[in-house]
């Protein structure tokens, strides 16, 4: 036994390890609300109902460079305009596709050293001329197909598991590590592509969890799942409920609209999936603002308690809309069922 305590390592602090500094200072500066949009050429006649109507904002998605020249005008610089031309033709991994919320919070004086515009529209003088992308960025950075147990399926971890339901996003991002299969071809990367039928798809996928019972926690992405139809989604999620060792369920999305854009159908999932948001107030332990599902991961509502509450439900929504940045759902049978915005 003494062998064995002379042997095991015993930590020590690194000496370097530190607490970074805190970026924000608080009280922030500025209110936090969203920028007027009408400060931007192109959007200089859009109304309030235009621009807050979840359609006109995947309508007016811009998809090129003309279509950003349109919004920002006289502001896009000469010099940015070119570079970005030139990241399109020789370096860059994702087409473009960026909605206008997302373009109103750039900052239109400075869209050279703007963050928002360096990971969603890369210019090639952004990028490190001696390693353009990250060194150690390939097609499929993380592995993620070559580990598919079924197509679309990533199991890397025995409790978890990853389905990749649909190659789309309502935007896409510079640096997306799943540039390898999410997206248009772009001259530098010809997209990987799904074979088999989407419906074959998401049968195997859900056959391969009834057969594996170690996973536990199911992360439902894309692409994007604000791309994917209600009436697709909620087969697939109400399935997974059936299924008894999956106890969590994720809908991950990046698209600040999310089931919104889906509009009439948005009341079916939401009836469905969402019944309990307003509640999810109500009931201890549980915070919307908080981002991590682990720090939720005790919240458990009960059907009863989903009642009643129509008014905090649509104030809930209200918030939601307005900038909460997770959105919880707890549905039948013990399982937890949340909308992440990532
Ligand atoms: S939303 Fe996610 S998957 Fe889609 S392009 Fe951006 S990083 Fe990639």
């Amino acid at each position: 036994m003494s062998d064995v305590k002379a042997a095991r390592p015993v930590w020590k602090p690194a000496g370097k390890v530190h607490a970074s500094e805190q970026p924000f200072q608080y009280p922030l500066e500025r209110e936090f609300v969203e920028p007027d949009w009408r400060r931007l050429p192109g959007y200089k006649d859009v109304t309030a109902a235009e621009w807050e109507a979840a359609l006109w904002q995947r309508r007016h998605t811009v998809k090129n460079l003309k279509e950003l020249q349109a919004v920002f005008g006289p502001l896009l610089p000469a010099s940015l305009l070119e570079s970005m031309e030139r990241d399109i033709k020789e370096r860059a991994t994702m087409s473009i596709l960026i909605p206008p919320q997302m373009l109103n919070t750039m900052d239109e004086k400075d869209l050279w050293n703007d963050p928002v515009r360096r990971y969603m529209l890369p210019a090639f003088d952004d990028r490190n001329p001696d390693w353009p992308s990250h060194p150690k960025s390939s097609r499929d950075s993380l592995h993620e197909s070559d580990m598919w147990a079924v197509e679309g399926l990533t199991h890397r971890y025995p409790t978890k598991v990853l389905a990749e339901m649909l190659s789309t996003c309502p935007q896409y991002c510079g640096h997306c590590t799943r540039m390898d299969l999410v997206g248009n071809d772009v001259p530098q990367v010809v997209k990987l592509r799904f074979q088999l039928p989407q419906k074959d798809r998401y049968e195997q996928m859900l056959d391969y969890l009834r057969k594996t019972p170690s996973v536990r926690d199911v992360v439902v992405s894309g692409g994007d799942i604000a791309n994917m139809p209600i009436t697709q989604l909620e087969p697939f999620v109400s399935a997974l409920m059936d299924i008894p060792n999956i106890k969590d369920i994720r809908l991950a999305t990046r698209s600040l609209e999310g089931f919104r854009t889906t509009g009439q159908k948005s009341a079916r999932a939401r009836s469905r999936f969402g019944a309990a948001h307003a509640c999810e107030q109500r009931t201890p332990g549980y915070s919307p603002g908080r981002e991590s599902n682990q720090e939720n991961s005790g919240n458990r509502i009960s059907r009863r308690s989903q009642s009643g509450c129509a008014a905090a439900r649509r104030q809930h929504q209200r918030e939601r809309a307005s900038g909460v940045m997770l959105h919880a759902a707890r549905s039948r049978q013990n399982h937890a069922v949340l909308l992440l915005y990532v």
